[in-house]
């Protein structure tokens, strides 16, 4: 399990987030006092907290997050870190398992893989 945070991806909460996968992914590090995000780095705090957001808000994902799920996941395809074979390969990002899916009211960010 790798670990990162919410807002080192541009979200306004810390939000510690660890994720499973079957490739090594490189996500950015922790917020921490040592590596802090760029809000924390200048107000020496968060903007908000996880307990504060409302249900939809406390789902989301931040779309440059996904891209570096992403983009880890085809550098270990292409770069032959993968012992399945290409054709059998596929990435599935489940962001609900454990929590349930909630109905959102809002637009989905969508991001399309340049390949
Ligand atoms: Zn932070």
């Amino acid at each position: 399990m790798q670990g990162t945070s919410y807002c080192k991806y541009g979200f306004d909460v810390e939000k510690s987030t660890g994720f499973l996968a079957s490739f090594a992914m490189q996500l950015k590090k922790e917020c921490s006092v040592r590596s802090a995000c760029a809000y924390f780095e200048i107000h020496k705090k968060h903007k908000t907290g996880v307990a504060k957001l409302d249900t939809n808000d406390r789902s989301k994902i931040p779309i440059t997050l996904i891209q570096d799920i992403y983009e880890s996941w085809i550098g270990s395809v292409t770069h032959g870190m993968s012992n399945i074979p290409a054709d059998l390969v596929f990435l599935v990002i489940d962001p609900f398992i454990g929590e349930g899916s909630t109905v959102s009211n809002s637009t989905p960010q969508t991001f399309i893989p340049s390949i």
